[in-house]
């Protein structure tokens, strides 16, 4: 069981089952999202992630149309975002875990998006948009 929470600790997660597609995004959107240079997200069944407390203080903004990202309204935390293409998935940001986890980063993505100011280090695949395999479960 994989545990998470937001800044204020008023919103708190679970996840049951593996975290898919952990990837770095470096899209403007996620930029924005997160004030930094990019988002680490991973892939959850949306069947293996429950909210456990303050699901009341979690509200949502559809930064794309049929996307939403849902985040801590008193504290501004990201927890998730969810996908009206992908019902049966939730994207997760990452930093919300507590939990020491086993899967590990595969990619870049979006990294043609990045802000100028940022250089993007280490072996892993860079990807002009989404990573390969994401829609494989
Ligand atoms: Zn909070
Ligand atoms: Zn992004």
């Amino acid at each position: 069981m994989v545990t998470g929470d937001c800044l204020c600790g008023v919103v708190r997660f679970e996840i049951d089952g593996p975290i898919r597609n952990i990837v770095y995004c470096h899209c403007s959107q996620c930029r924005k999202a997160q004030g930094s240079a990019f988002a680490t997200n991973g892939i959850v069944r949306a069947s293996g992630f429950r909210i456990t407390a303050g699901e009341d203080a979690l509200t949502g903004y559809e930064s794309t149309s049929g996307q939403t990202k849902f985040f801590c309204k008193i504290c501004g935390s990201p927890i998730l975002s969810k996908s009206e293409s992908r019902p049966d998935d939730v994207r997760v940001r990452l930093g919300t875990i507590d939990s020491d986890i086993e899967e590990r980063p595969v990619a870049h993505i979006f990294a043609t998006s990045k802000a100028n100011w940022e250089e993007i280090c280490g072996d892993l695949p860079q990807y002009e948009g989404y990573e390969p395999g994401r829609n494989e479960r």
